[in-house]
């Protein structure tokens, strides 16, 4: 299985190149050149396969150049009992109600409570085994952007790995107060994090204008180093993904929910469309999935782009309760339409063009059609977030995020725009709830105090539900990290703190 690039159709990579690179030179991401197809009798195989038994299977289809027991090396240091609490790293809750065959996939069980660890446990294997086969003896320097989430788990994937440095930058104001915790006290000898004078999309600018900068590539190479990316855009962080939907279908055929052939219809709350695209791909190798319900909080791009085939940002941006999804250049939608479009990279070209130059490009109606088959797009604005957190809790006893909150009440949306509603429902659940205790409890009608870690307890007292060890125990820790920077002075920091600056 070879690699291309979305904006040259003339490269051809392997795995463990496109996973050491993270990103092509000229701006476009590696996609595979072919899809496994998992529909044709090998389904039915996988039924009875243990959740790290089936992310071998699927690693093995795509990351070719790796040996099966590479694979399986990753594979086994990544989804352990020990970091993700149960030997299944992920758990699907049935909900069921007035018609809502809904099912919860929670994702957020790993070391920093989102689904980011998912894949981010497990990039670091594969990053360091693909640089021992083409790195040069080189060390990785891990750029990344961070929304919240990804920065906690990229540290917590990346500290101490030998062979590799992590720097994370996060949008100063865009970040819960437990999220901005958990990333300045970061343990370690190989992270550095801090804070941009932006938002997350200038984070990422600032992140992808160093990757693209030969410049600075030729700088870090005088001194034996190389960049690489733990964002959503590298191939490594998308893999991982594709398994759970695998894994949520054949769970849904074990426990009898569905007959296997039938359809699911799969609901996540989309920040820069990196693990709805895994679900998108998931359905491209076979699985059976009906639609793919893309959830948007306040910051609606996505929602507006699937009902009218334009993207555009020029738009206000809003801090939402879900701040991990205040996001208004979705990087990896651009993957899916370098596949809708059949694979036209000089088209694509031009539509990132149009995005990065004046803020806007349309798909045209082909394309566009294509879009609305496989997708739903819809949004939940801020009361919608609180009130469904509440209802979920009230009626259903369930306590969820402010993420996952936005997937279920745009799921509810959905069911009330279709006629067939007995097609049951996977929805990602991305964030542990006492991530977000603040605006949690705050839906929950009480009053959230500055000290989050008094909101924390007062959840506890409410609803009973223990929060998790590893938030608990970050108020003991000791602050390490509280630099702020320009947006514009990411390069600066990069080789200062790499100790290659002036
Ligand atoms: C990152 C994140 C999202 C958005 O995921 P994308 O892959 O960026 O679309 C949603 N919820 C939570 C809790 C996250 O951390």
């Amino acid at each position: 299985m070879l690699y291309k690039s979305t904006r040259n159709s003339q490269l051809r990579l392997e795995a463990s190149q496109v996973i050491v690179q993270g990103i092509s030179e000229e701006g476009g991401l590696f996609v595979p050149e072919s899809f496994p197809d998992l529909s044709g009798g090998e389904l039915p195989k996988l039924i009875e396969l243990e959740y790290p038994a089936l992310a071998k299977v699927i690693f093995k289809k795509f990351l070719t150049d790796f040996t099966e027991d590479e694979i399986a090396a990753c594979v086994d240091k990544a989804y352990t009992k020990e970091k993700f609490g149960d030997k299944s790293p992920v758990k699907l809750v049935s909900l069921p109600k007035n018609g809502e065959h809904k099912f919860l996939l929670e994702l957020w069980h790993g070391p920093t409570c989102a689904f980011k660890d998912m894949a981010l446990q497990i990039l670091p294997q594969f990053l360091t085994t693909a640089l021992r086969k083409n790195g040069g003896g080189k060390e990785a320097v891990i750029l990344t952007a961070t929304s919240g989430d990804t920065g906690k788990a990229a540290l917590e994937g990346f500290k101490d790995v030998p062979g590799t440095r992590i720097l994370v930058f996060y949008p100063r104001d865009g970040v819960s107060p437990m999220q901005k915790r958990q990333m300045a006290t970061q343990e370690g000898q190989n992270v550095a994090v801090c804070a941009i004078e932006g938002n997350f999309d200038d984070a990422q600018a600032g992140v992808k204008a160093i990757f693209t900068n030969s410049q600075l590539k030729s700088r870090l190479l005088e001194h034996n180093m190389l960049f690489s990316s733990a964002n959503s855009i590298n191939w490594g962080r998308l893999l991982p993904q594709i398994v759970y939907y695998v894994y949520a279908y054949l769970e849904l055929v074990r426990t009898e929910q569905i007959t296997l052939g039938k359809p699911m219809d799969v609901v996540v709350p989309t920040g820069n469309f990196g693990n709805i695209l895994a679900a998108y791909y998931a359905r491209k190798m076979g699985l059976p999935i009906r639609k793919l319900v893309c959830a948007s909080n306040a910051n609606n791009v996505l929602t507006d782009f699937i009902r009218t085939g334009t993207y555009d940002r020029r738009r206000e941006f809003y801090a939402t309760s879900s701040p991990s999804m205040d996001i208004l250049i979705s990087s990896n939608l651009e993957r899916l339409l370098y596949d809708l479009s059949g694979e036209d990279s000089s088209l694509l070209s031009s539509w990132m063009k149009g995005l990065s130059e004046n803020g806007v490009y349309s798909v045209g109606e082909a394309v566009l059609k294509k879009v609305q088959e496989l997708f739903y797009g819809g949004f939940c604005g801020e009361s919608g977030t609180a009130q469904t957190v509440r209802e979920l809790w009230e009626k259903e006893h369930y306590l969820c995020d402010t993420h996952t909150a936005v997937a279920v009440d745009v799921y509810r949306q959905y069911l009330g725009n279709i006629d067939n509603s007995s097609v049951p429902a996977v929805i990602a659940s991305t964030a542990n709830p006492y991530k977000f205790s603040a605006s949690v409890l705050e839906a929950l009608g009480q009053t959230a105090v500055e000290n989050d870690f008094e909101n924390l307890g007062k959840l506890e007292e409410i609803t009973g539900i223990n929060a998790p060890e590893q938030l608990r125990r970050l108020c003991e820790k000791e602050e390490r990290f509280a630099q702020i920077i320009p947006k514009d002075q990411a390069a600066e920091y990069v080789l200062t703190t790499l100790g290659i600056g002036g």
